[in-house]
């Protein structure tokens, strides 16, 4: 139980830390001044933004959808507001530094700076090796099962998770896309995209963290099992979707399913006499170790280095190590499957 007090201190001030400092830029007189010159009139200064010359006369919002803006044109706007709001923030930035004051947050977010129009390149990059790690994984997983290990007679594999495990490699690899589209650009879309596809992630492998170290293997009390779990979570992505998407509590569901999730693994490493429990344990320790980065969030060193994207960047090994017990795991089972049956 002490772990879990740490770990709700934890929550707390890891919400009061985003909490403060979520809108300390943006409120900023100065800057809400030149966003709103700068969407009116296309320019900052000298600077002028070609995306801020779109039509924005003759819709009207109460016509159906068929009538309303293209969405090429919606892009344009949403790209005349995000280079309005990058370049007030630079501009902004700049001054401060100049009086010596440090970096604070626009609209939920550290001062980036963007390379080729991408808002946050080490996160993307990070995104994108995380999503080719999990397709690595999940290829020699499927090589493992089919083609190396012995298969019953209907051609099947033995390893009886091994379908939620292709389920789980394909909501891994949809939620590192989504992440790697959120960090190159950040609009409303692309937002709930990244959280919803991280929602589902989170609820599934928790589902699976249950079955797994249960040994649950009745179809009918896996349903059981992952029935309230899977309404929950569809529940909440429809919530952040079309209700609400409320940060703070958001971060609760995701921690609460994240941090129960390792600590289930965590138990039934202690318990459990598997060959390859130490990668469970590096895993569980690693991603708590990862976690911190997340709740220690400092600005990006030299506009680039942040919290966020160091905290992408410690999931790549942990994802090579957590497939790694992945194939142990279905070779351990088929093996004792075999053992049995002799
Ligand atoms: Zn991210």
């Amino acid at each position: 139980m002490r772990e879990c007090h740490w770990f709700v201190l934890l929550v707390a001030f890891a919400l009061s830390v985003k909490g403060l400092n979520a809108s300390a830029g943006d409120i900023d007189p100065q800057y809400r001044t030149c966003v709103k010159q700068c969407e009116k009139i296309g320019c900052i200064d000298q600077q002028c933004f070609p995306q801020c010359n779109f039509s924005v006369d003759g819709v009207s919002i109460d016509q159906p959808w068929y009538m309303q803006e293209p969405l090429y044109l919606k892009w344009k706007q949403w790209d005349c507001q995000s280079d309005c709001r990058y370049h007030c923030m630079v501009k902004r930035e700049g001054e401060r530094e100049a009086l010596g004051y440090h970096p604070v947050k626009y609209h939920g977010k550290w001062p980036f700076k963007r390379i080729y129009g991408i808002q946050e390149p080490l996160s993307v990059a990070f995104s994108a090796l995380n999503l080719s790690m999990h397709f690595h994984g999940w290829l020699s997983f499927f090589i493992l099962l089919y083609y190396k290990l012995p298969l019953r007679q209907d051609k099947k594999a033995y390893y009886e998770f091994s379908s939620l495990w292709h389920i789980y490699a394909l909501f891994s690899m949809n939620s590192w896309f989504w992440s790697t589209v959120f960090h190159s650009r950040d609009v409303d879309l692309t937002e709930k995209l990244d959280y919803s596809s991280a929602v589902a992630v989170l609820g599934f492998s928790l589902i699976l963290a249950i079955l797994r170290s249960f040994n649950v293997r009745h179809e009918a009390t896996r349903v059981m099992v992952a029935a309230p779990l899977l309404a929950f979570a569809l529940t909440h992505i429809l919530y952040i979707n079309f209700y609400e998407l409320d940060y703070g509590w958001n971060m609760i569901v995701c921690v609460t399913m994240g941090v129960s999730q390792l600590l289930l693994w965590a138990i039934w490493a202690g318990v459990t006499h598997h060959p390859s429990r130490w990668k469970l344990w590096t895993v569980v320790v690693g991603g708590g170790l990862a976690l911190l980065l997340e709740i220690y969030d400092f600005p990006p060193y030299e506009g680039f280095v942040d919290a966020h994207a160091l905290w992408h960047a410690t999931t790549i090994p942990l994802t090579y190590v957590w497939w790694s017990f992945i194939r142990d795991d279905a070779e351990f089972q088929t093996s004792n499957l075999l053992k049995k049956s002799k």
